[in-house]
């Protein structure tokens, strides 16, 4: 018998999140499936979403790998190209990149090829982190809309609070601004800006996490939103342990029991991608019912409260997260977001379909 941890993903959860897309935004859709999928595995996430007009990734790898699966989309290098030994490349597989920067254009200018790309043309709206500064769109709108090596360009920016109540009103007013000479497609908005900003839709929507059934917004669960969890987190617990009070649990002693009690040991812990900063009271499934973590997450185990479950014990199935544990809870819990929790899965951890 393996080890019972598994990661089962449910792919009529990422069609029924990719309609719902559809149905809040009448822009085409650019689906998000960088890091692996957030963790779901490309190719499968590809299959599942395979009504998207678009793919963006990171990795030009990976772009290759989706086109000789044979997907005809849009394929969008969300960082672009790293070096001009890329080019070829794109070309070749008819990939599209983002130019975010002056040494990109560069090594455009440099390219000695003949065949053209499509390009997707950054602006920096005050998240600074990647795009041209409002007062540099201008210049270089100019040398990429005369350049031999350039085929269509779409205009794009991201925000950087539009899960957030700051929202996107300046940000967005300034794309527009910096936008408006051009007559060309528009890309803004991740998932909280399609849920939530139907003026931020643009030509292309690029959503990511509500595909895989999370919610973007810290204050709205992803079931209000009637997103569908796609990655469920399984396994069972291996061994059981009778306190008595005054007993401590794992590493660092951080939980002491006040009075006898007994805990289920898991079989799933940080070398699966559990997060070791996950704190005691942390929520997890067992047997269906919701109970939490106790004690400090090891490599290959946790421990969970078996105080209120008497019919729990070896065997007894565990959600960590996914179907009756909301992923966004169990991130809240352990201070973080559900992206870091799906991308966080481990290779070791078997995936199932
Ligand atoms: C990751 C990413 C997205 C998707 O964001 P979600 O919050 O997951 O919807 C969209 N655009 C860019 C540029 C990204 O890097």
């Amino acid at each position: 018998m393996p080890r019972p941890i598994l990661a089962r993903i449910n792919p009529n959860a990422l069609e029924s999140n990719l309609q719902l897309a559809r149905r809040a935004c009448s822009a085409r859709l650019m689906a998000v499936i960088k890091a692996n999928g957030y963790g779901h595995g490309l190719l499968r996430v590809a299959e599942a979403l395979a009504g998207a007009d678009g793919f963006a990734l990171l990795d030009i790898a990976d772009a290759i790998t989706l086109r000789e699966a044979g997907y005809r989309q849009t394929i969008l290098l969300l960082e672009g190209f790293f070096s001009g030994q890329d080019l070829p490349l794109m070309a070749e597989y008819d990939l599209a990149g983002v130019i975010h920067s002056a040494q990109q254009i560069a090594m455009l200018d440099a390219y000695p090829g003949r065949a053209t790309l499509d390009v997707w043309f950054k602006v920096n709206s005050g998240m600074n982190r990647l795009g041209f500064a409002p007062q540099q769109v201008a210049g270089a709108m100019d040398q990429l809309r005369r350049h031999r090596a350039v085929r269509d360009i779409t205009l794009m920016t991201h925000f950087a609070n539009a899960d957030e109540a700051r929202g996107i009103a300046g940000p967005l007013a300034l794309f527009n601004d910096v936008a408006s000479p051009y007559r060309v497609a528009r890309s803004l908005g991740n998932s909280a800006a399609l849920l939530r900003y139907p003026e931020a839709h643009g030509d292309w929507a690029r959503p990511g996490i509500m595909l895989y059934g999370a919610s973007p917004f810290p204050e709205v669960s992803a079931q209000q939103l009637g997103l569908k969890p796609v990655m469920t987190l399984g396994s069972r617990i291996i061994a059981t342990q009778e306190l008595r009070a005054g007993d401590e649990v794992g590493y660092g002693a951080l939980f002491r029991a006040e009075h006898s009690m007994r805990i289920g040991i898991v079989a799933c812990g940080y070398a699966d991608g559990y997060p070791r900063h996950a704190p005691n009271g942390t929520p997890v499934l067992v047997d269906g019912q919701r109970t939490r973590t106790l004690g400090r997450v090891s490599m290959d185990m946790l421990y969970v409260d078996l105080g209120a479950l008497p019919q729990a014990g070896v065997g007894s199935p565990v959600v960590l997260w996914g179907e009756g544990m909301p992923i966004e809870e169990v991130a809240r819990a352990a201070g973080t977001v559900s992206y870091e929790l799906m991308c966080a899965l481990t290779a070791r951890v078997p995936v199932g379909y």
